[in-house]
């Protein structure tokens, strides 16, 4: 018996500063298409209504290491202090399965995935500004001021590195950019 060949899924990554609204698009881009999206591990504490195995899987530091030492990670990074990663197998089971994959990660992740998985297509997502970027972070409420700085300082850095991106929108709505980027993903 012939068997038919599955034509493997995209992976699409999604990268921008703290505080962009990445959760949102990304939450709108799956109500508009079916992904699987990629649960990241963490070393941080959950924040009030993240659920563990859903939002993130929280574990401790040396947890994290096992899972960097038995190569389960896609890729990692450390990122305010904390560890987050992608974990390596039901990324790659998912796009073996034909089923577009979406990894919503940071800077240092999003490179190590195009160096290792260069047909990976990767999105980052602009703040209309750097001020309305700083209210956003400040008005979600859930870091301190030292995290705040932290992550604003980040995202400075990380803007300027739009442009290693083979896309790059502003998210001004996210309603709207969650269609663009669709637009993006359906004509790979
Ligand atoms: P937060 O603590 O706000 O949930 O996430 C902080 C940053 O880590 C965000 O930019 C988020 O996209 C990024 N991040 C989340 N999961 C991963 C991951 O698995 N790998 C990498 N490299 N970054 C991640």
């Amino acid at each position: 018996m012939k068997r038919k060949m599955i034509k493997r899924g995209n992976l699409i990554v999604i990268c921008g500063p703290s505080g962009v609204g990445k959760g949102t698009v990304v939450k709108k881009l799956r109500e508009l298409k079916e992904f699987y999206f990629s649960v990241s591990v963490t070393t941080r504490a959950p924040r009030e209504g993240e659920v563990n195995g859903v939002d993130y899987v929280y574990v401790t530091v040396p947890e994290f290491q096992e899972m960097i030492d038995n190569n389960m990670l896609l890729e990692h990074a450390v990122y305010a202090d904390t560890y987050y990663g992608s974990p390596r197998a039901p990324v790659e089971e998912n796009l073996a399965a034909g089923f577009d994959v979406l990894l919503e990660i940071e800077l240092d992740g999003a490179r190590q995935i195009k160096k290792s998985m260069p047909e990976a297509k990767t999105i980052f997502i602009l703040p209309p500004s750097i001020e309305v970027l700083e209210s956003r972070l400040r008005s979600r409420g859930t870091e301190t001021e030292e995290k705040i700085v932290k992550r604003l300082k980040r995202a400075e850095y990380e803007l300027s590195c739009a442009d290693e991106f083979d896309y790059c929108v502003v998210n001004d709505v996210a309603e709207r950019v969650a269609k663009e980027i669709l637009e993006i993903i359906n004509n790979i």
